[in-house]
């Protein structure tokens, strides 16, 4: 089957002064008909980047420079402007960390959502808002016929956040990138927010992106996972698998911070170091001045994602030339 986004060799560079920056190398991943994708890794691992490269929101000076980007066996990564801002909205629905980046703090939220409806699937103003009322139920906005007329200003967080859910699926895309949905909201509030993506997601045949600082977010909802440092993705595989048993030795850094319950508020297990600047990606392997694993090669030679049973993984520890015992 086709799978919902197909990613292949995505690079996005920025143009400096001093020449461009590689902020995506060679990175790729496809998500199936229906599953979640997580995407996990520390700020600036280029998570974010790769959401907007999809969505094509890369504005200059950051451009696409070479790879493919496939939605549903259409391929986006070349089309005009115009095009584009008709597949977005319509096929790829999107969802930030803070609501008010998708809601218009001067329109109702059934006129936001008829509206919607109205630009992408030609739906009628009254179609659109009775519409909008089902929407609003759906996604767990109480009483929608009263707050299908509120204003964003007049709802709670949480409840913002589940309109732009509801706009984000309105037009039924194939395609969800969520980009930190949670983060800004109360941890209450947070667990049901995933509830219900997941709820849509599967109800809904819908695929997600779900971009994520927060390994405790991808264990609740991820069928998979992929894990990104320094504009590469370093391992790929079920949520099951990364999370138990991570290969890449920064998965394992970043899974050892997931707090299990008895550890909630103590301090999390952090990796030592930080993620180098784009300007100063290390030569070889980027992680290796942090990896306790690294040998010599890791020092010279940039390692390739490599299938490690039903997995990728890039990381020397797992070619033949690694020294035995290694791992
Ligand atoms: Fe560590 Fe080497 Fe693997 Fe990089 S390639 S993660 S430095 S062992
Ligand atoms: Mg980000």
């Amino acid at each position: 089957a086709t799978a919902a986004l197909d990613v292949r060799d995505l690079v996005v560079e920025f143009d400096t002064d001093d020449g461009p920056l590689r902020a995506l190398d060679h990175v790729s991943f496809s998500i199936a008909r229906g599953e979640v994708l997580g995407v996990v890794g520390e700020s600036g691992a280029g998570k974010s980047l790769t959401g907007m490269a999809v969505s094509r929101m890369i504005q200059p000076p950051g451009r696409i420079a070479g790879g493919e980007i496939w939605l549903a066996g259409k391929r986006i990564d070349q089309l005009p402007r115009g095009e584009m801002r008709r597949i977005r909205g319509k096929r790829i629905g999107m969802i930030f960390q803070d609501p008010m980046t998708s809601l218009n703090p001067l329109f109702t939220v059934g006129d936001q959502l008829a509206e919607t409806m109205g630009v992408h699937l030609g739906m009628g103003r009254k179609a659109g808002r009775r519409r909008a009322v089902d929407l609003l139920d759906e996604v767990g906005v109480p009483s929608p016929s009263d707050r299908v007329d509120a204003y964003p200003h007049e709802l709670s967080g949480g409840m913002r956040q589940r309109v732009v859910i509801a706009l984000a699926m309105c037009a039924e895309p194939e395609l969800i990138i969520a980009d930190e949905p949670t983060t800004a909201l109360d941890v209450a509030v947070q667990a049901q927010i995933l509830d219900l993506l997941a709820r849509i997601c599967r109800d809904h045949g819908t695929s997600m992106m779900l971009v994520t600082h927060d390994m405790g977010v991808i264990a609740d909802i991820a069928d998979r996972v992929a894990v990104m440092y320094a504009g590469r993705m370093v391992e790929i595989g079920s949520c099951a698998e990364v999370t138990d048993a991570a290969l890449h030795p920064y998965s394992r850094g970043l899974m050892g911070a997931i707090p299990t319950l008895e550890d909630r508020g103590q301090p999390l297990v952090q990796i030592p170091g930080t993620m180098p600047r784009l300007s100063a990606i290390p030569d070889g392997c980027s992680f290796h001045p942090r990896c306790d694993k690294a040998f010599a090669r890791c020092r010279t030679d940039r390692p390739e994602p490599l299938a490690v049973g039903d997995r990728r993984v890039a990381c020397h520890l797992y070619d033949d030339l690694a020294p035995e015992d290694a791992q």
